[in-house]
């Protein structure tokens, strides 16, 4: 049976975007795969919302190098404070540990968010030369209110740094208008392309800091040694500094042709729906969502809570029935995960109640079976 990849990432990737990456003998200074990195480049700008003035980065890897070329703006004894909600967010806290700076973490009540006016308090507190947020926060499905927080502490520190691996593309996303330093993110996710990739954009003031001699950073993730090569290929011209996925890049630039002509805000409407369509199908199921406050809900993903059955035992006969959905990564919640990102379809929302209901109730989870997918038909034939 065909399977429909309801992960948080990869999820299910288009044919034309797979066979971009099957073209043969294609070296990195070769004419195709300059173009498709160039295309790429622009693209990110594109899907972050910023100009010219904002300088993007494709450095391999995926949302963790793209997280850890971040100390490439940071030098000895740095404050940062770390916006944690979950697991991702605590990532950077991990990251940082292993680098000569101060590291502080700010955490919700699991399922929550840190509010803008935490954040803003916490900042007057001390001297931060970088704060780190996660729009998406991928283990609870939470959303971080970021152009909220940004408008609160923009004046107050040097750098706001924001993961956006689970929103870009799939969130509104206006980096440079919120005035955010860093943008980043990863090509499996909502850009639905291949993993393999991380992406970022710098404003004009973290690309000063990129500048200072002092940067923390090694090599191989230093920002520092990337910038040429990203400069001369946007131009046209290859360069090196170490080979590039030559293949995932051509996918990615399919993936951006995609997007481009879907157009990015009914790229983020779509999402919306669906999102909403699979939590009107959950509730309506009588079950509980991770995410403890509505304006909190993502476009990404959702944590659905169980009572009674074991969320592997959910996962295992769910594959059986041709979708594959993501495990709970935290602690605190007995649950699994549904990725709603990428080229996911309202018609896909429908497939993932129906099969989680049947499933619930042959396993013998308390639901009430028959709400789930008429809860969703209802939405969609009437959601625009
Ligand atoms: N940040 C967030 C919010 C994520 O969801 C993930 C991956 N699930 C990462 C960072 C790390 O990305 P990667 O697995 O591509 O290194």
């Amino acid at each position: 049976m065909d399977k429909l990849l309801l992960h948080v990432g990869p999820t299910t990737i288009k044919e034309d975007i797979l066979i971009a990456g099957l073209e043969n003998n294609v070296g990195f200074t070769s004419k195709e795969f300059v173009d498709a990195f160039s295309y790429s480049l622009k693209g990110l700008r594109y899907v972050m919302g910023v100009s010219k003035n904002y300088q993007p980065f494709i450095i391999p890897g995926g949302g963790t190098s793209a997280m850890e070329s971040v100390t490439s703006l940071l030098k000895n004894k740095d404050k940062v404070l770390v916006v944690s909600n979950g697991v991702f967010g605590d990532r950077w806290e991990q990251i940082f540990k292993r680098y000569p700076v101060e590291v502080k973490v700010l955490r919700p009540s699991p399922g929550s968010y840190v509010t803008p006016e935490e954040v803003e308090e916490e900042v007057q507190k001390d001297n931060y030369k970088m704060v780190t947020l996660t729009h998406v926060e991928t283990s609870t499905g939470v959303r971080e209110p970021i152009k909220d927080v940004a408008k609160r502490i923009r004046n107050k520190v040097e750098l706001i740094v924001v993961d956006g691996v689970s929103s870009v593309g799939a969130e509104e996303v206006k980096a440079e208008e919120w005035g955010i330093d860093v943008y980043l993110t990863a090509s499996q996710k909502a850009l639905g392309a291949p993993a393999g990739l991380g992406l970022l954009v710098l404003s004009p003031k973290a690309l000063e800091v990129l500048n200072s001699e002092e940067s923390i950073a090694g090599y191989y993730l230093n920002l520092r040694n990337w910038l040429p090569v990203m400069r001369s290929t946007e131009e046209g011209k290859a360069m090196y500094f170490s080979t590039p996925p030559v293949h995932v890049i051509m996918q990615l630039a399919e993936a951006f042709r995609l997007i481009e002509k879907e157009g990015i805000e009914n790229r983020i409407k779509r999402h919306s729906v669906i999102a909403s369509a699979i939590r009107t199908g959950i509730e309506a199921l009588g079950l509980e969502i991770v995410a403890k406050r509505p304006e909190s809900y993502s476009n990404t993903v959702t944590g659905v809570i169980l009572k009674v059955v074991e969320p592997s035992k959910v996962l295992s006969e769910t594959i059986n029935e041709g979708v594959e959905f993501a495990p709970g990564v935290h602690p605190a919640f007995k649950y699994f995960r549904i990725g709603h990102m990428g080229w996911v379809t309202p018609n896909d929302a429908i497939v993932a109640i129906s099969v989680i209901e049947r499933t619930l109730k042959r396993l013998g989870e308390p639901i009430r079976f028959g709400e789930g997918v008429k809860a969703v038909q209802e939405y969609l034939s009437s959601a625009r």
